[in-house]
């Protein structure tokens, strides 16, 4: 298991971290197989989509915040309930497929880390079989 180590910037983002995914399969020397991106954490997830178009991430977290707003008649102490609720609906992993020892993501596809509690130090878990 590889671990790469992201660091948020505000309290709600999506960072790209595909070329770090890019690295550790290269470093592992697989040429075929499944690389799954873990997310440890339960206020960010995991998501694929669109990395040619700065909007398209803006828009899924504008419409994420007007979905589940930061205040609710929420019950945890925390008082992060948004976060929790929007990691559990993106999910917090990923699973691509390595051929030729490359990643096969489609033309526009990214991977991104999307922080909804931070700005925070953030892990991301990567196992490449
Ligand atoms: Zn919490």
């Amino acid at each position: 298991m590889e671990e790469i180590s992201v660091k948020t910037g505000s309290r709600i983002e999506m960072l790209d971290i595909t070329s770090q995914i890019r690295s550790a399969i290269s470093k592992s020397g697989i040429q075929e197989g499944v690389c799954t991106v873990y997310c440890p954490h339960t206020t960010a997830a995991i998501t694929i989509n669109e990395n040619a178009d700065p909007d398209v991430t803006a828009d899924i977290m504008q419409k994420l915040n007007k979905m589940i707003p930061l205040h609710e008649n929420y019950r945890h102490f925390e008082g992060n309930s948004d976060a929790h609720i929007k990691s559990s609906l993106v999910g917090n992993s990923a699973q691509i497929i390595i051929s030729n020892g490359t990643l096969q993501l489609g033309t526009w596809q990214g991977i991104y880390f999307c922080e909804f509690d931070g700005p925070r130090a953030r892990h991301v878990w990567i196992s490449i079989k």
